[in-house]
């Protein structure tokens, strides 16, 4: 897997994304900026394929919430990556994107009628490959809608299979107790009584354990489950499911964790429900990275506001904060911290935090910095294209940071930043 630094190299002493300087890029649209590469993007969906053998019946997916800015959602698609949708708003995205309506898929716990609706019409009606039911509730308001509109929906069952993901418990979503999916008793009870609706389709069942996993025996277990429960209810449909859908979740190094190896992760999958499981090539497989596409292709820059001694250890306050990042905030993430100007000399461990007025705004308790980084320099949070601007916010009514797509040395501005008007944009006074 890329590492983060890849297509982030110094050059003469200045960082940059591709061939493009950071400290240009920063000249141009301020700080706090989110940065991305476009062929780390491409290098990582491509790696990702090409871990699977040619002939396996393959559809990658990508998971929107990831980073759902319109141009990252073109480039993949031109990929040839179709989406993994929570929201009628990021189907929103994904239509003026170009996503394909045949490769995409809606999972979440909570759609909406009217946000089925707008699936079920998707591209003038044609509607989107599968809905990814949570619940039988889900699956009664589905049919419902699908008979108002006339249309046939296409669904997968989301199976929970009890499987820890041996990663943070606010990112694990696959154990008994979480709120996704469906047990294989509540499956397999609700298949063997409603073999048949006029306006549903049964294509398969999917899965989704949990995100930034390393290991691969979560998935392993969680694979042989979902096998097992697949034959089961081909056993009582008396016929072959059409679709697996295998998730995401897959890791990425932050620092310095070892990233799983695509190639084993590949066949997995391929020896579960492949060209050399039991279903011999005729289910189709989907995957629904998210983190593993955009995670470490993209890198927020900000500014140097103030240094300050607290009980003598040495803290930098950044122009970025909570609101622009809120990994480290939400779930401790750890982000690598690198200066845009590479500085000779002595470092410091050193406190790093934003400027929101939360005690939780803090990117780093022990970066290792050099001593004369100092006010006004530039630094870079290293892995911020997943969860990163997707989840950026208003609190302490900041501004949204600007978003710009380097592809070699060519940069284009991709998402302008907020002015004050944005703040107050639907508010009545
Ligand atoms: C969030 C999510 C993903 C993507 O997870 P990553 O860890 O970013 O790969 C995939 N599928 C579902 C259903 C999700 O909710």
């Amino acid at each position: 897997m890329n590492l983060p630094q890849s297509y982030f190299p110094y050059r003469k002493g200045y960082l940059h994304v591709e061939g493009t300087s950071v400290e240009e890029l920063v000249r141009q649209y301020g700080t706090p900026l989110y940065v991305y590469s476009q062929s780390a993007i491409e290098a990582a969906y491509r790696e990702l394929q090409k871990a699977f053998p040619e002939n396996e019946n393959l559809q990658i997916c990508y998971a929107v919430k990831a980073n759902s800015n319109l141009s990252l959602l073109r480039v993949l698609r031109d990929l040839g990556a179709g989406f993994d949708l929570v929201s009628g708003g990021e189907l929103y995205r994904v239509a003026k994107a170009g996503g394909d309506s045949a490769k995409i898929v809606f999972s979440g716990v909570g759609k909406t009628r009217e946000e089925i609706q707008e699936a079920l019409h998707y591209q003038e009606g044609k509607g989107i490959l599968s809905f990814q039911v949570e619940s039988l509730h889900e699956l009664m308001c589905l049919e419902a809608q699908a008979t108002t509109a006339k249309k046939k929906a296409s669904f997968c069952l989301r199976f929970n299979p009890g499987v820890e993901a041996e990663t943070h418990p606010l990112i694990t979503t696959g154990t008994e107790t979480s709120k996704f999916g469906l047990t294989e008793k509540e499956i397999l009870h609700w298949v063997k009584n409603n073999a048949s609706k006029e306006y549903l389709h049964f294509l398969g069942v999917s899965v989704h354990i949990g995100s930034q996993i390393h290991q691969l025996k979560p998935f392993q277990k969680t694979f042989q489950k979902t096998q097992t429960l697949i034959q089961k209810l081909e056993a009582i449909l008396k016929r072959p499911l059409e679709v697996v859908d295998v998730g995401g979740g897959i890791g990425i190094p932050y620092e310095k964790e070892k990233p799983l190896s695509l190639k084993s992760y590949a066949k997995e999958v391929s020896r579960y429900f492949g060209q050399r499981s039991p279903f011999r090539g005729r289910l189709k497989i989907l995957l629904e990275p998210g983190r593993l596409l955009v995670g470490n292709a993209g890198v927020l820059v900000t500014q140097v506001l103030y240094e300050k001694r607290i009980l003598k250890r040495r803290c930098l306050i950044l122009d970025a904060g909570m609101n622009d990042l809120m990994r480290p905030a939400l779930y401790e993430a750890i982000h690598a911290i690198l200066p845009v100007h590479k500085r000779l000399g002595a470092s410091e461990k050193t406190l790093v935090v934003g400027p929101v007025c939360e005690s939780s705004d803090v990117f780093a308790k022990k970066a290792v910095l050099p001593k004369n980084l100092k006010e006004g320099d530039l630094v870079a949070l290293l892995s911020a294209g997943a969860y990163g601007f997707s989840m950026a916010n208003h609190y302490n009514s900041r501004r949204l940071p600007a978003e710009v797509l380097v592809h070699q040395d060519k940069a284009v501005l991709i998402r302008k930043r907020d002015r004050h008007e944005d703040l107050i944009r639907n508010e009545i006074l």
